[in-house]
């Protein structure tokens, strides 16, 4: 029998799991490992709580833990409470799987001024990770500021633009839904470094600003090149900038109080107030030869008493595992770190790519391990045994699939109208449901 630690439940650990227990059969223990009690990664954390239909891909991975072959141990975080070496020496394989947890920082004055958040504890709050309950962002000013061109920037300004009703349905934590029903922000801007064609925003994203109840998206034509240009794009990004060119020659609604303000040619040089942000000091761009940002000397401020940084995240470092510091992400060649030790996802490629990006991934590298250990081999590691063992002798609970599921029916119990899922917000209130 072979055993495999996939570490992280995010969608990279869930298909590699697939993919080992295709390629190995009944000849294969496969444990994910997880430091929360609750599986799924970003799809619960970060994916958006108004995009049901998108959460609702953690029904495929459910069928994954309930299979023979396959155990999640959760409330276990490698690095802390096991070492890498300690897994090496009882699994066969160990695959990282752990994502890209921390928000990139702006590296300009004032980015740690309160008001400043990464979209990573931003998204958190809202979406109930434990880290980040009492974030408590700062809602009562009236103009708020998005930095970053890509998807999670726009999750981000749709969030702080849509109405209580506008959530109905969705799973938003009732921490945050309470607070954003009492924002006072009106205007959120939407900063990019370049301009409309080099946005990382796709159709089905950006088209929702468009319906949005109280809000009005605002784009300058001025920033747009001639409307030939477009004809170079690939399909998808012509369809979000046409997406955008009408956001542009739709004037907004006066009925709807609120705006998403487009400023492309945008880069923050410092965020400046009194005890917390007020402004963003701003410099114009232009694009170079390259297709890159190049400053102009010209300065405006934007009003922001919350600023969210969405440019990008970085994974954690594990003691003992090679990384790449500029990448943010594990030293890998095609998933490879070193010997019976592979990274998958986020923690191999680095953040960008879908959830659906990670399928291939988690297949190639399954690929790589039957290759090098044919399934029907014996292999001579106890695997989950001997790390329950261990974990149990130093204090640690690890937690399995039917307390997730204990959890998640608890949740369930809880929800309020209009919320299908009343989240818990603390490690404890998961640990105290299931007893620990
Ligand atoms: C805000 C946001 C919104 C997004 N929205 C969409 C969307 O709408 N549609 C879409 O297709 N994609 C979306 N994505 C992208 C998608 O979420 C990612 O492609 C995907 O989650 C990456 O999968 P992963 O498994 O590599 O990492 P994650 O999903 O981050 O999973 C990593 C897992 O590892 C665990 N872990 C971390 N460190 C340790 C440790 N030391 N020990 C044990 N466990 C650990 C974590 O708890 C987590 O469960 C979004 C991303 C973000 C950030």
């Amino acid at each position: 029998m072979r055993h495999f630690a996939v570490v992280g439940s995010g969608p990279a650990g869930f298909y590699t799991a697939e993919a080992l227990e295709k390629a190995f059969g009944d000849k294969a223990r496969i444990d994910i490992l997880d430091r929360y009690p609750v599986p799924y990664g970003l799809i619960r954390f970060g994916v958006a709580p108004d995009h049901q239909s998108l959460k609702a891909v953690s029904k495929r991975y459910d069928k994954v833990a309930e299979s023979a072959g396959v155990d999640f141990i959760g409330n276990v975080a490698v690095g802390r409470d096991v070492s890498v070496d300690e897994l090496l020496g009882m699994y066969d394989a160990v695959i990282l799987a752990v994502g890209s947890p921390h928000s990139r920082k702006l590296g300009i004055p004032g980015q740690d001024l309160p008001g400043v958040i990464g979209s990573a504890e931003f998204v958190g709050w809202y979406n109930g990770h434990p880290e980040f309950a009492d974030l408590d962002p700062p809602l009562s000013g009236t103009h708020a500021a998005v930095v970053g061109n890509g998807n999670v920037a726009l999750d981000v300004a749709r969030i702080l633009s849509k109405t209580r009703q506008e959530f109905e349905g969705s799973d938003i934590v009732g921490h945050a839904l309470d607070a954003l029903d009492h924002s006072a922000i009106r205007t959120v801007t939407i900063l990019g470094r370049r301009g409309p064609h080099q946005i990382a925003m796709t159709p089905k994203e950006l088209g929702e600003l468009g319906h949005l109840e109280a809000a009005s998206p605002v784009v300058d034509i001025a920033d747009f090149p001639p409307l030939e240009a477009d004809d170079a794009l690939e399909p998808g990004q012509r369809k979000s900038i046409t997406i955008l060119r009408e956001f542009a020659a739709t004037p907004p609604e006066p009925a709807k109080p609120k705006r998403m303000v487009f400023d492309f040619f945008a880069k923050p040089v410092a965020i400046e107030g009194d005890g917390g942000a007020e402004k963003i000091v701003v410099e114009r761009t232009e694009l170079d030869e390259s297709g890159a940002a190049r400053g102009t000397g010209e300065t405006y401020e934007v009003p922001a008493s919350l600023v969210v940084t969405s440019i990008g995240y970085a994974s954690a470092p594990i003691e003992g595992v090679p990384y790449d510091e500029r990448g943010g992400k594990f030293l890998n060649e095609n998933g490879k770190i070193g010997e019976r030790l592979y990274a998958v996802g986020w923690a191999r490629r680095g953040p960008s790519g879908t959830i659906g990006t990670n399928r291939p991934d988690g297949y190639e590298v399954a690929e790589q391990i039957a290759a090098a250990m044919p399934p029907g081999g014996a292999g001579d590691r106890p695997g989950a045994q001997a790390l329950k063992r261990l974990l149990v002798s130093r204090g640690v609970m690890p937690t399995d699939y039917d307390d997730w599921r204990k959890i998640e029916e608890t949740e369930a119990a809880r929800a309020r109208p209009g919320s299908p899922r009343e989240k818990f917000v603390r490690h404890e209130e998961w640990l105290h449901t299931i007893g620990r």
